[in-house]
């Protein structure tokens, strides 16, 4: 493997698979290959042609993913070296902090969202002082020394750690432990606010880089929503949509999770803010049939449950889980109470959440009117030419009795 710019090989394409790459989609599956010349080893850099020899793209190649090639660089001849990456880098920092306004040293932001930046295989999110990188390629991995570096030159920070998804590390054969790249290692809990609120965050071992950023927009509306409400937050995580209600002024919280140190820590950061949250360690999906059952109400419910479906053969089922939570959620529910019902599966399209939701209604003999569609939060940020890192849906319903 190479850790520098050059080419090492090429992949001729189908013929018939060449439009969506065109059309600069990044990903280049390893189905849609006919030969691979000039025999690249994963991390590589090279160029992918169409059937009949024509430069497409440049990417960086991987010879165990289902992905074969991610692409970056739709320019002939472009040099991929420190400089490409630290102008692409620099560009998705600068979004955040002059277009989004998201300087606050305190704060924790996703700094570089992969695909949606141009860097597919490459994730940085920031809390407070510390950096989480997060490479989901082994292209990016075999450079993290030189990433860091340009980390480093943008970003003031005390350290840089990172973290591997567990299950992406599989596919592309990258196999690291979490571990500190460069300075200071950050604390068991690092501290972060958002919206006032203060959370303790687990970098170490906690879920995603440690914290739901990309609901981020989502928690600040249900704030505002919350106000004198009794909250069921369903699927907690930390608690994150449950303090931020609590801090608002709900009536009362409760929170569900089925991860026992997820929940802890969430009374942590509970104490932390001096709120009152009622949290239950469970199976979300029992406790909301349960509580449906001893009659309980509520005036605003959140559904966050992780994600259901992985590939299309696992949607329909995936579709019976949404519609079983909203069901719940919605016998739940006083009249005109608030359903926040969330979906982070990307397979599962908004017609059909929509239509589980519907079903659910109908099941549930009540009115479901929809008043928001939202999405993943501003720093965030997806391409029309990948429509799959589009993942995160978040409808606000109101409900009232059928009249
Ligand atoms: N709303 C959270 C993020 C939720 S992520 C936030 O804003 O931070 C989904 C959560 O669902 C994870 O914390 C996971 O532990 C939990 N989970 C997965 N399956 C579950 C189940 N059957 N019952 C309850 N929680 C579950």
């Amino acid at each position: 493997m190479t850790c520098g710019d050059d080419l090492n090989g090429s992949v001729t394409l189908r013929k018939g698979r060449a439009k969506p790459l065109q059309m600069h989609h990044p990903w280049v599956f390893a189905d849609a290959v006919a030969r691979t010349d000039g025999k690249p080893v994963s991390g590589d850099l090279i160029t992918v042609h169409d059937h009949r020899g024509k430069f497409i793209a440049q990417g960086y190649y991987s010879s165990t993913s289902r992905i074969a090639v991610k692409l970056f660089s739709w320019r002939r001849g472009q040099r991929i070296d420190r400089a490409f990456w630290s102008r692409r880098i620099g560009r998705a920092v600068t979004m955040r902090s002059d277009f989004l306004g998201w300087g606050d040293p305190a704060g924790a932001v996703r700094l570089v969202n992969a695909e949606g930046d141009g860097t597919p295989g490459l994730i940085v999110d920031r809390y407070a002082g510390f950096l989480v990188v997060e490479f989901l390629t082994l292209g990016m991995a075999a450079r993290r020394d030189m990433f860091v570096d340009i980390l480093r030159e943008l970003i003031e920070t005390r350290g840089v750690f990172e973290r591997s998804d567990p299950e992406t590390s599989r596919h592309e054969g990258l196999s690291r432990e979490p571990g500190v790249l460069w300075g200071e290692t950050p604390p068991e809990f690092v501290e972060i606010t958002e919206g006032g609120a203060r959370f303790l965050v687990d970098l170490h071992g906690g879920q995603k880089t440690g914290f739901y950023l990309d609901q981020r927009d989502n928690r600040l509306r249900v704030a505002e929503l919350a106000k004198g409400r009794r909250v069921l937050d369903a699927f907690c995580y930390t608690g994150a949509f449950a303090l931020h209600a609590a801090r608002a002024g709900a009536a009362s919280v409760s929170a569900v999770d089925s991860s026992a140190v997820a929940v802890e820590l969430a009374r942590k950061s509970a104490d932390l803010n001096g709120v009152d949250i009622t949290f239950t360690r469970g199976n979300a999906f029992e406790r909301l049939r349960m509580l449906a059952l001893e009659g309980e109400r509520f005036d605003l419910i959140v559904l966050d449950p992780p994600k259901l479906a992985r590939g299309r053969a696992g949607v329909p089922k995936a579709l019976r889980a949404y519609k079983d939570a909203d069901l719940s959620a919605l016998k739940l529910l006083s009249p005109g109470g608030v359903l926040v019902t969330c979906c982070c599966s990307g397979v599962v399209s908004e017609a059909d959440f929509l239509r589980a939701l519907g079903d659910a209604a109908v099941d549930a003999g009540r009115n479901v009117t929809i008043i928001e569609r939202r999405r993943a939060s501003r720093d965030h940020p997806f391409t029309p030419a990948c429509l799959e890192t589009d993942y995160l849906q978040c409808l606000i319903a109101r409900t009232t009795d059928l009249d």
